[in-house]
């Protein structure tokens, strides 16, 4: 089957009038807005050949050839017409085969297999045709290892089909498994509307949620909802802008942006050519003796300036093209955790951390760098990604502990925490964590089950904020500095005692000299990861057990541990590793 597309013929008028503000706008000037308001931003649909030619790069674009061109009436469904019928007059109205159109492309220099929803053939509903293009294109991207793009516009599942219909969301599911078995990028681009059984199969399966400015995505229809609930929605209801505050969204993006924002998504899918770049000399401090000893508190004190660089500094001085990504798919979008990708040394790497603030409004803005559980949703949601993607994972902890309040415990915190500690014990890509400032216990350690733990010479790391330690034991937290010395938190101590691997010195950087920091970072990072390199996924996991396995109670359980780890691990992981430590 061979298909052409031909947009449909735009209204006759030359003046287009926007139903959102009644602005009237030439019609020449309308198509090159894409259909969008210049007043009041109001997104009007785009019909699927004009959406594919937005996308693609220019002389990109080719249809893919699918083996079934028609329709199976299995039931011979008559409502007001016949249903041979209506699909004879969609396809005369709209030009187009079904109610998805599959092409291969690039978009911004990347391969991708695209599969476009137009919600002008049968409300873009999902019939057995429409479930055999998304296969096929899924199936196509499998074969030649690029990443997968579903637009989504549909009312759901077609009736006329009957449980056919249902069966293409398993269909559809299955897929989107192959996909992730393959190893690939999915993304889904959601327009207006998108509900019912589309919005719960593959367009909500993605990796990545992009949506288009003001589209409406959800299970139920609003007036479905209303009929159910007698109650009335506010406005903003499944709107997508409403969504990606409450985690189901990673981005919303204008009309006029998504090309080269789906472009900065899609590399992230498509493997860089270049070798991660390995440092000649290594910045990290592994012998405790070459440390200065350093008073605790003093520790403390320069671990919480407010100077010191924070992820996003570190994001944009020791990496590059950071890719934020958003929602913990769950319950919200936590601005203390940043989660997403960047290039580091020419090679993708998964970036996860705590990001506090330089000002009070900046620490405000990002909770104090404290996490609620859909941060460390949000970065398991990235760790896994990275896993599937197998691009290395890096994270920088800085935090003053996981947030202590009464809604983070009502939405798991303890749960959250918990399920990374397991997460991160088996995933099958290297994982390396700095501590950059504060490394506060459970809710440092739920980013931080790592193969390399790397600490700055001022940052410290403790079960237990000082404070809080000498209010508990002694109740008086003005004993915070006696606490400080008891904790062994500072980089030395924590060196001695193997729970860091290696200390970035930065006696020679002053406060304020972030490029400096990053620099060191990026050479500390490098390092490990080149350590790392060599390793097949089970190495990895089997290195990252030993190295939290030997923190046993005696010599012998240590020593058995250690003994294992010296055969796969180099020599700075078995420091003092020999039950010297406690
Ligand atoms: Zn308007």
């Amino acid at each position: 089957m061979t298909q052409t597309l031909t947009p449909p013929a735009t209204a006759a008028s030359e003046w287009v009038m926007c139903v959102g503000c009644r602005a009237v706008v030439y019609g020449k000037r309308w198509e090159r807005l894409l259909r969008v308001c210049p007043e009041c931003g109001r997104h009007y649909p785009l019909d699927v050949p004009t959406r594919l030619a937005s996308l693609a790069d220019p002389g990109s674009l080719q249809l893919l050839e699918l083996p079934l061109g028609t329709v199976s009436d299995v039931l011979g469904f008559v409502d007001t017409k016949p249903y041979p019928q209506r699909i004879a007059e969609a396809r005369a109205a709209t030009g187009l085969d079904g109610a998805v159109t599959a092409a291969t492309m690039t978009i911004d220099g990347t391969p991708v297999v695209v599969a476009a929803m137009d919600f002008a053939f049968l409300g873009g509903s999902l019939g057995s045709l429409a479930g055999e293009v998304l296969v096929t294109a899924a199936d196509t991207a499998v074969a030649m290892g690029c990443p997968l793009l579903a637009v989504t516009a549909s009312g759901g599942a077609r009736m006329q089909e009957g449980a056919i219909s249902l069966m293409q969301m398993a269909r559809t599911g299955a897929a989107w498994a192959r996909m992730d078995e393959a190893g690939l990028l999915t993304v889904s681009l959601i327009t207006d509307p998108t509900y019912g059984g589309v919005a719960a199969s593959f367009a909500t399966l993605s990796d990545v949620i992009i949506a288009e400015a003001g589209a409406r995505l959800g299970f139920a229809g609003r007036r479905v909802i209303e009929q159910t609930i007698r109650q009335k929605l506010p406005p903003e209801f499944q709107t997508v802008e409403y969504l990606r505050e409450r985690g189901f969204v990673d981005l919303v993006v204008a009309r006029e942006q998504l090309r080269a924002e789906l472009g900065r998504i899609l590399r992230v899918g498509a493997s860089r050519r270049g070798r991660r770049h390995r440092p000649e000399t290594s910045p990290l401090v592994r012998d405790p003796g070459l440390l200065p000893e350093t008073e605790p508190w003093q520790q403390v004190q320069r671990a919480r300036d407010l100077r010191r660089p924070t992820l996003l500094d570190y994001a944009a001085l020791a990496f590059d093209d950071l890719r934020e990504l958003h929602g913990d798919r769950v319950s919200g979008d936590c601005p203390a955790m940043v989660a997403g990708f960047a290039c580091l040394g020419g090679e993708w790497v998964a970036l996860i951390g705590q990001q506090k603030g330089h000002t009070p409004a900046e620490l405000a803005e990002r909770n104090f760098g404290m996490p609620n559980p859909a941060g460390y949703r949000k970065a398991a949601r990235v760790m896994r990604l990275a896993a599937k993607l197998r691009v290395p994972i890096v994270t920088l902890v800085d935090t003053p502990g996981a947030y202590p309040g009464a809604l983070a415990e009502e939405q798991g915190q303890a749960w959250a925490i918990a399920e990374n500690l397991r997460l991160m014990a088996s995933l099958p890509v290297p994982i390396v964590t700095v501590v950059t400032g504060e490394g506060g216990s459970g809710g440092a350690l739920g980013i931080a089950v790592a193969n390399r733990v790397l600490i700055f010479e001022h940052a410290v790391y403790s079960v237990i904020s000082p404070e809080g330690c000498a209010s508990i034991l002694w109740n008086d937290a003005t004993r915070a500095p006696q606490a400080a010395a008891a904790l062994g938190l500072s980089s030395r101590d924590l060196l001695r005692l193997g729970v860091v691997d290696g200390v970035i010195p930065e006696s020679a950087v002053g406060v304020g000299e972030d490029a400096a920091a990053a620099d060191l970072l990026k050479a500390a990072l490098l390092t490990s990861l080149a350590e790392l390199a060599a390793m097949t996924p089970q190495e990895l996991v089997r290195d990252r057990r030993e190295r939290f396995a030997r923190f046993g109670t005696g010599g012998f359980v240590a020593e058995a541990a250690c003994m294992e780890v010296a055969s796969a691990a180099p020599a700075s992981v078995r420091v003092s590793a020999n039950g010297k430590g406690h």
